[in-house]
C-alpha cells in the first residue's frame, strides 16, 4: 500500500490525537474483535480494515513509534521494522499482540493461538527492564544494553542434529507439525507434542546445543531512549529480539523504563515540580533565591509577604513533551519554614516585634480569630 493511501492512524482507530494508552488498546479491542478474520470467513472488507486497526495499533500502543508518526505522518514509521507485513499466522502468543489477542480469543479459540504458524517459528520476545536518571528520562539518553539471545547453534548448522547425522521426519505427525483431531463437530489443530511443531525429530542430538538447535549467547545494543518518557513507557526494538527458527522472523525485544527517584524534583506529566524551603524572614521581606532547574540554576524573586504553599511558575523549565511539542513548567513550591531552637535573644526580639506590629502584620489570622470571636459568642 503507497504512503499516500494511507487513513490516518488515529482515525483508523477512531481516537482523539490526545488519546490515552487506554483509551487506544480499548478503540482496538472493539475493531479486533468486529473485524477479526476468524470471526469472517472469506470477508476481504474485513480483512483489510482488521489489518488496518492492527497496523495502527501496533504504532500507536508504542510511544517511541508513536511519536515518529506523530512527528512525520506515515513516513516516519514505515519500513522501521513494519512487523505486521507477516499474515494472521504472526499474531500468536508470544508476539506484541499475544496478551490481547489472548485475552480476547482465548476462549473462543481454546488457546492463546498459538500453533497456527507451524513452520518457521518466531524468536521469543524479550523484555528488558530500564532504569535511568530523572535527567535521562527528561532529555532522552543513549544505553548499552546486554541482551541474551538464543543464536544459532554453528556446529550442527540448528538443525540440532549430531553433525554427520540428520534429523528425520516426525512420525507422530508425518512432518506437518500440526496434529489435527476431533472435538465436537470441529477438526481442531494442534502442535504436534513429538517435535514441538517442527515436523522433524533429531534421534543423535548435537553434543553443543544438546539437539535444541540454539546456544544461548549475548549481544550489545545500543537503544535511543527519546525524551520525555516516564515510568512506565515500553519501547519496542523489531527484530532485536530472540532469533526465529527455520526461517522464522526474530522475536522483538522490549525496553521497559522505569525512572529513579530524584533528590530534589518530582514530575507530574511534563511539569517539573520543586519545593523550596524560605525562612519566614525571606518570606516577609522579600528575597531573590536560586532554583535549582533541568537547565541549571536560575535566581527567582521572591515577593515580600509571601505564603508557604504559593507557587511559582517557570515557563519552558519542564520535561519536554515525548510528542516532541515544547517543554513543560517548573512549579516552584514556597515552603516558609518556622524557625526552631531560638535562643534568648532570638525570643525576646520576636516578643518585641509581635508587641508592636499586633495582628496588623497578619491579616489571614486576624481574620480568622474574628470569625472564631462570631462562631463562639
Ligand atoms: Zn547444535
Ligand atoms: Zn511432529
Amino acid at each position: 500500500m503507497a504512503n499516500g493511501d494511507k487513513r490516518d492512524y488515529y482515525e483508523v482507530l477512531g481516537v482523539h490525537k490526545n488519546a490515552s494508552e487506554a483509551e487506544i488498546k480499548k478503540a482496538f479491542r472493539k475493531l479486533a474483535i468486529q473485524h477479526h478474520p476468524d470471526k469472517n470467513p472469506g470477508d476481504t472488507a474485513a480483512e483489510e480494515k482488521f489489518k488496518e486497526a492492527t497496523e495502527a495499533y501496533e504504532v500507536l500502543s508504542d510511544a517511541q513509534k508513536r511519536a515518529q508518526y506523530d512527528q512525520f505522518g506515515h513516513a516516519g514509521v514505515s519500513g522501521a521494522g513494519g512487523g505486521y507485513s507477516s499474515g494472521f499466522g504472526g499474531f500468536g502468543a508470544g508476539t506484541p499482540f499475544g496478551d490481547i489477542f489472548g485475552d480476547i480469543f482465548g476462549d473462543i479459540f481454546g488457546g492463546s493461538g498459538g500453533g497456527r504458524r507451524a513452520q518457521g517459528r518466531r524468536g521469543d520476545d524479550l523484555l528488558y527492564n530500564m532504569e535511568i536518571s530523572f535527567e535521562e528520562a527528561a532529555f532522552g539518553c543513549e544505553k548499552k544494553v546486554e541482551v541474551p539471545f538464543a543464536k544459532r547453534c554453528v556446529t550442527c548448522s540448528g538443525s540440532g542434529a549430531k553433525p554427520g547425522t540428520d534429523p528425520k521426519i516426525c512420525p507422530t505427525c508425518r512432518g506437518a507439525g500440526q496434529v489435527r483431531y476431533q472435538q465436537g463437530f470441529f477438526s481442531v489443530s494442534k502442535t504436534c507434542g513429538t517435535c514441538n511443531g517442527e515436523g522433524k525429530v533429531v534421534d543423535d542430538p548435537c553434543p553443543d546445543c544438546r539437539g535444541r538447535g540454539s546456544v544461548k549467547d549475548t549481544k550489545t545494543l545500543s537503544v535511543k531512549v527519546p525524551g520525555g518518557v516516564e515510568t512506565g513507557s515500553r519501547l519496542k526494538l523489531t527484530g532485536e529480539g530472540g532469533q526465529g527458527l527455520k526461517g522464522g522472523p526474530n522475536g522483538d525485544l522490549y525496553v521497559a523504563i522505569s525512572v529513579k527517584e530524584h533528590p530534589i524534583f518530582q514530575r507530574e506529566d511534563t511539569n517539573v515540580i520543586c519545593e523550596i524551603p524560605v525562612s519566614f524572614v525571606q518570606a516577609a521581606l522579600g528575597c531573590e533565591i536560586e532554583v535549582p532547574t533541568l537547565d541549571g540554576k536560575v535566581s527567582m524573586k521572591i515577593p515580600d509577604g509571601t505564603q508557604s504553599g504559593k507557587i511559582y511558575r517557570l515557563r519552558g523549565k519542564g520535561i519536554p513533551s515525548l510528542q516532541g511539542y515544547g517543554r513543560g513548567d517548573q512549579l516552584v513550591v514556597v515552603k516558609v519554614e518556622t524557625p526552631t531552637n531560638l535562643n534568648k535573644k532570638q525570643k525576646d526580639l520576636l516578643e518585641e516585634f509581635a508587641k508592636i506590629s499586633g495582628e496588623d502584620a497578619h491579616p489571614l489570622k486576624k481574620s480568622f480569630l474574628d470569625k472564631v470571636m462570631d462562631f463562639i459568642s
